[in-house]
């Protein structure tokens, strides 16, 4: 799912005319001093991260000057929230909080289900999954026949809202499923939402994630890979992504694991895995020898030769990477002559320009024979460290770790590292 930061899903609702604080997002103290001056008002400085509970951990703070703000915007930006670094804040001007109330809509795939479900409590400000479910009204929504006005007047009503503010919270919960359902989005959540001493109703918090199948009806989101990523895409993740957008034929997952400066310092290998959970067993592997991965790849659901073949020429453009490894780990259905040619197309391209490189090749299940006679036909005049293995080794992790440790060895050691 694409998440979106929380200014980020602020400044929608103000094009579906939810209301929320006047505020600017900051990315040094200097700016959140200045924007706490424009604002002008005591403020709320708020961590940008994909993480919720960030109340609790410190990451929202209030400042009453604008030089607070700078110096809680200091000790904000940098510091860790369930492992993300922050790099923006949020200024907004503080709320006086009579009472915070919580309302969301997500998409529930569970098989009796299959839609749309709205939620509205007058809990809010806490996580939902901890409040009791007789204080949350759920309304599955019919897809067919939409939402009516009186259903979220009805919902709100029945958690015991009442006088001048029903209608004002009917009235964002309505709006919060008309995006929820514009944006496809898959969760879309306003906690708290917030009414002030001064009787408005004001959404404080957003958190939305849009379905990445749907992100190509969205240009305006400008985001750039549909899938869940913790980070900014870097060029190399670019490049990957690009080989699945121009063809869905199987699938290939590409991402940068480690700084180009990171490998260049050695120990770093060039990583190609058949599947998540096999992918993830040669990993660990490696990591017990002391090897770590440059790359994450996996090529699976019976991809195309050119498919695989343009993710081994990108898990080899990355400069100083000491081995090249293939951790088939499984006995995959999809056949594998196709990843054979792909490999040995892409490596005999790249290894006559760098003598004595390692490889080490995993390739099991479906017309395995056929295809490792490919591989070793294909490479067997190279000028590189080239092992190639199958089902007999299909199960000891280990030992193939140690063949690539083996092998990053000698080559060290003839380079002279
Ligand atoms: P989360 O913990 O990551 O969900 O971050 P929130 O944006 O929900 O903020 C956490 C809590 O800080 C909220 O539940 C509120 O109680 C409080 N808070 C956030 N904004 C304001 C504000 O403008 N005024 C006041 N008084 N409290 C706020
Ligand atoms: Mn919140």
């Amino acid at each position: 799912m694409a998440k979106f930061f929380e200014y980020q899903g602020k400044e929608i609702f103000r094009k579906f005319g939810i209301p929320s604080p006047q505020g600017e997002v900051a990315q040094s103290p200097e700016e959140t001093k200045k924007a706490a001056e424009k604002i002008g008002k005591p403020v709320v400085v708020k961590a940008q991260v994909w993480a919720g509970g960030r109340g609790k951990s410190g990451a929202v703070k209030f400042a009453d000057t604008p030089d607070d703000a700078q110096r809680v915007a200091q000790e904000i930006l940098g510091m860790q929230v369930k492992g993300l670094e922050v790099k923006k804040v949020l200024v907004e001007e503080k709320l006086d909080i009579e009472r915070e109330f919580y309302a969301g809509a997500i998409i529930n795939s569970a098989q009796d289900v299959r839609g749309p479900v709205l939620m509205f409590s007058t809990e809010g400000g806490m996580d939902i999954e901890s409040v009791p479910e007789e204080k949350i009204a759920i309304k599955n929504v019919d897809v067919i026949k939409g939402l009516m006005p009186y259903d979220t007047l009805n919902m709100v009503l029945s958690m015991g809202v009442k006088g001048k503010i029903l209608r004002q919270v009917a009235d964002v919960v309505y709006k919060l499923y008309d995006m929820f359902q514009k944006t496809d989005s898959r969760t879309l959540e306003i906690n708290p939402l917030v009414l002030t001493k001064d009787g408005k109703v004001i959404a404080a918090d957003c958190r939305m994630a849009v379905d990445d199948q749907a992100l190509f009806r969205h240009p305006e989101f400008g985001i750039k890979i549909g899938r869940e990523f913790l980070k900014e895409p870097s060029e190399f993740d670019l490049i990957g992504w690009s080989f699945e957008e121009s063809d869905f034929r199987g699938t290939s997952y590409v991402a940068q694991m480690a700084p180009p400066e990171e490998v260049k310092k050695g120990g770093y290998v060039g990583y190609h895995g058949i599947g998540g959970g096999a992918a993830m067993l040669g990993m660990d592997a490696l990591n017990q020898v002391g090897l770590k991965v440059a790359d994450y790849a996996d090529t699976s659901g019976n991809p195309t030769a050119s498919k695989v073949y343009r993710v081994v020429k990108l898990i080899m453009s990355q400069p100083g990477i000491e081995a090249y490894f293939l951790a088939g780990f499984l006995m995959a259905n999809q056949e594998q002559w196709h990843h054979a040619h792909g490999i040995v197309k892409a490596l005999r391209e790249e290894l006559p320009k760098r003598p004595g490189f390692p490889v080490v090749l995993l390739l099991c299940g479906n017309k395995e024979k056929e295809s490792n006679e490919i591989l070793k036909e294909g490479l067997g005049d190279m000028p590189a460290r080239v092992e190639i293995y199958d089902r007999e080794h299909f199960y000891d992790a280990k030992f193939i770790a140690g063949r690539v440790r083996a092998l990053v060895d000698e080559y060290r050691a003839e380079k002279g590292k």
